[in-house]
């Protein structure tokens, strides 16, 4: 046997290991049909790649009326675009989507094909996807490999090539270049050097791709191991100031190679760290940046990433000049920390841990994490009293002045946690409503 023809069996006998049974089974009733039923995209290329493979998508010669009537439990997910959902057993683990082999019409949009047409051949419906590691047909049912454009070639010298005129792939639907990017970091891929020239003239059509699409594939570059992988690309070829034009990059190895040290929880957060004010005197520098967070929460929401994706990102970015200020003492640590909310606390300890802008882990990180792990009083729900002490044993009147005494005593806790006790948060009170004049 010639070497591809061995490699041809190794990696059919990885495939056949690899397709879940449903789906499988799912190819054989198709089959036995006598449609053609392939197994095709992102879980035929994690499995040749080693990679845990995600959902097994089927795409079959059938047509979606045939499809629906030849499997009893069906959900006719998009029939417009030829989907048809297969439920196989027990919860949405067994569903099994085929989608039946489509040729497209133009993009006059950037965004989506005018119009599908069934009926075409299954090397016209790999044509159509994006990237030739994608286009990566498997038959279970007859044990074949359709492989028209090389994509495990492709696989084997780790780089990603668009399928066909990348200029004119990538421009018709603006998303494919952020999956481009998006793959090369999660695989940890390269891009073939005319697929990334294809990028900048499909800059306009990225433009046009709903906001939505663009942070989901945002959200998964960012997920991968090194997201500077894909950001570096990103940040050449002009998808960062398509898609961030307010991020002031001036050193881009620096703030890609910031977001890979990140943890998940603050990626997003060390995405927009160049927002993060610069220049600060000594009394800022000690406190949540607002203006900072909610500039940044407003970026993150204009590129629909959630409000609660937002504005913690929001909230770290505003606190992440902490880390330039090198001689924090346990009072200012903890006025600091009592402006977050707790669930933020340990994020932005991780954020400023992940700041190498200084040698050394950045004195704020050290001091925040002895305050957390001694769990000193940060917030008024943490004090040794509450308003129902001042009503009942100080004799403040019910209003505004409960709060307000509160507050005081919060501040006092946070310069000396000493004083988080009930006698003398109680005695500490009385004085406050004298001089309140309450
Ligand atoms: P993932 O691991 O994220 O699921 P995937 O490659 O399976 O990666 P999907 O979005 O699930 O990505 O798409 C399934 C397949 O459909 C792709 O492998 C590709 O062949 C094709 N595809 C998806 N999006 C596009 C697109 N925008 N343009 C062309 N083909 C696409
Ligand atoms: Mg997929």
């Amino acid at each position: 046997m010639t070497d591809d023809a061995t490699d041809d069996a190794r990696e059919r006998a990885i495939l056949a290991a690899a397709v879940p049974p449903n789906v499988r089974d799912v190819c054989a009733t198709l089959s036995a049909a006598g449609h053609q039923a392939v197994t095709v995209g992102g879980a035929v290329r994690d499995a040749l790649l080693g990679r845990a493979p995600g959902d097994w998508d089927v795409a079959t010669s059938a047509r979606p009326e045939q499809v629906l009537a030849l499997f009893r439990h069906t959900i006719p997910t998009g029939m417009q675009h030829g989907t048809v959902t297969i439920v196989t057993g027990r919860g949405v683990a067994s569903h099994v989507e085929v989608t039946t082999f489509r040729g497209e019409g133009a993009y006059s949009d950037a965004r989506r094909p005018d119009h599908v047409v069934f009926g075409v051949p299954l090397v016209e419906d790999l044509a159509r996807r994006d990237l030739v590691v994608n286009a990566i047909a498997y038959d279970p049912a007859n044990d074949q490999l359709v492989d028209p454009f090389g994509g495990r070639a492709d696989l084997t010298s780790r780089v990603l090539r668009a399928v066909g005129d990348p200029v004119a792939r990538f421009t018709e639907d603006g998303l494919r270049v952020m999956r481009a990017v998006r793959f090369a970091a999660k695989l940890e891929f390269a891009l073939d050097a005319a697929t990334e020239a294809a990028i900048a003239p499909a800059l306009p059509s990225l433009a046009k791709v709903s906001r939505e699409r663009v942070s989901d594939e945002l959200r998964k570059l960012l997920s991968a191991r090194e997201p500077s992988r894909g950001l570096v690309v990103a940040a050449r070829t002009g998808i960062v100031a398509s898609i961030l034009p307010e991020l002031p990059l001036v050193d881009v190895a620096a703030w890609a190679a910031r977001v890979d040290r990140a943890t998940a929880g603050t990626r997003l957060a060390s995405l927009f760290a160049p927002l993060a004010r610069g220049q600060f005197d000594d009394v800022t520098v000690r406190h949540l940046d607002r203006d900072v967070a909610a500039r940044v929460a407003a970026i993150a929401k204009a590129l629909k990433f959630s409000n609660a994706e937002a504005d913690t990102a929001g909230v770290l970015v505003g606190v992440a000049h902490a880390a330039r200020w090198d001689a924090w003492n346990p009072a200012e640590t903890r006025r600091l920390l009592a402006e977050l909310d707790a669930k933020l606390r340990p994020l932005a300890i991780e954020l400023w841990a992940s700041d190498r802008s200084q040698p050394g882990e950045p004195s704020i990180a050290a001091k925040a994490r002895h305050a957390l792990d001694a769990h000193e009083p940060l917030a008024i729900g943490d004090l040794a009293i509450g308003g129902k002490d001042l009503l009942d044993d100080v004799g403040v009147p019910p209003g505004r002045i409960v709060g307000q005494v509160l507050t005081l005593l919060l501040a006092r806790v946070l310069d000396d946690p000493a004083l988080n006790t009930r006698d003398q948060l109680l005695a500490a009170a009385h004085q406050l409503v004298l001089e309140l004049g309450g």
